[in-house]
């Protein structure tokens, strides 16, 4: 079985309001997402997305003629692309879905099996009043969940500490609270002055009591001696979700910067890389789990991954209405992907990445399946 097509959609939702994205200074008034549709000589068609895809048209004949289930070579050459053109990880997804759907088995099967549903945590991403945000967990601590993350404002680290105070109020002791600093990689054109290692210490003394779970990327990765003056404060501390590379991965953990490894499969690193990462991590009692800040089919790459391999120990649920909806995230999907009562996110009954696609949004690919 081979490759014989890749094809590339792109569509594009207006989100009206907009959404305030903390670690974006424009807001944000649209959405755009590309779908990479794998194509087999069997006529399955796997998809895939997340990266933008900018840039990928001429190098699809480096797959074309290829056999299908030759991973490892397709994963090796995408490496290659990351040094000449984009992160394009999606194809690689596209890839696994046209496996699981040719061989009759989820993902998650392929790459390990280790778990069939995974807690989630509901993943913030607007900055807000810290009376409403305590008010808003409640709510997600009533539909179930049973870890939050919060973003905080690198320009204002006082309303940041007040936020976290007032959700451990709201919520009480028993949920995990995580924060992200965001600082580790920027948008484009972002110069806004960084955080230092001693204000993010200050700021971690000062939310001690609320017994932070984990802190994510207080630091850019390169301020190794910065991420290490926090390591062994009581706050586990996460990062990785934009990584290039794998061998830059390896480095981290060579320098143990991290407690909590975070390349996201759509954008970093792939998914096949992760089984190892997870071994290696697992191996020195760090652990993966995926950022899945992307959409919905990109969500679904990262959640086969995560529970193939037993990522945790809490599985990133972008959820943050009105601003970040389930609709708005998982625009191009027939319907969300939603946790059930008790916070955990099942994979799809289906196989592949189990993604059953909107085809008003993608009427291209209406009959081609
Ligand atoms: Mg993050």
């Amino acid at each position: 079985m081979k490759i014989t097509d890749i094809r590339i959609h792109r569509a594009s939702r207006d989100l009206s309001p907009a959404f305030l994205a903390n670690w974006d200074p424009q807001p944000r008034r649209s959405v755009e997402m590309a779908l990479v549709c794998v194509e087999t000589s069997d006529g399955v068609v796997g998809y895939g997305s997340g990266d933008s895809m900018v840039g990928f048209e001429p190098y699809a004949e480096l797959f074309l003629g290829q056999p299908l289930m030759a991973v490892d070579n397709h994963v090796r050459i995408l490496e290659t692309l990351t040094f000449h053109a984009g992160r394009y990880w999606p194809v690689e997804a596209a890839i696994w879905d046209a496996i699981g759907k040719t061989l009759n088995v989820p993902v998650a099967s392929l790459l390990g099996g280790a778990a069939e549903s995974l807690p989630a945590y509901a993943s913030t991403g607007a900055r807000m009043d810290p009376h409403a945000r305590a008010e808003m967990c409640q709510g997600l601590r009533d539909e179930g969940f049973t870890a939050v993350k919060l973003r905080v404002p690198q320009e204002d680290l006082a309303e940041g500490i007040a936020t976290v105070h007032a959700v451990r109020d709201a919520v009480g002791a028993e949920m995990q609270i995580m924060v992200d600093l965001n600082q580790s990689w920027r948008m484009a054109g972002d110069l806004r002055t960084r955080l230092d290692a001693t204000a993010v210490r200050r700021f971690l003394d000062a939310c001690h009591e609320a017994q932070i779970f984990w802190l994510e990327e207080p630091l850019p990765l390169t301020d190794r001696v910065g991420l290490n003056s926090l390591r062994g404060t009581g706050t586990r501390v996460a990062g990785g979700e934009m990584v290039r590379t794998f061998e830059e991965l390896l480095w981290l953990v060579d320098d143990d910067v991290l407690d909590i490894y975070q390349p996201d499969v759509v954008l970093s690193a792939g998914m096949l890389r992760m089984r190892a990462l997870s071994d290696i991590l697992r191996s020195r009692g760090r652990r993966f789990t995926p950022h899945t800040w992307s959409n919905g089919i990109g969500l679904l790459a990262n959640l086969h991954t995560a529970a193939g391999v037993g990522a945790g120990p809490y599985f990133e649920f972008p959820y943050d209405p009105p601003g970040w909806s389930l609709d708005r995230r998982d625009f191009g999907l027939s319907e969300p992907i939603r946790t059930d009562g008790a916070g955990m996110v099942h994979l799809p009954e289906a196989t592949g990445l189990g993604i059953d696609l909107d085809f008003e949004v993608f009427p291209q690919e209406r009959n081609r399946t």
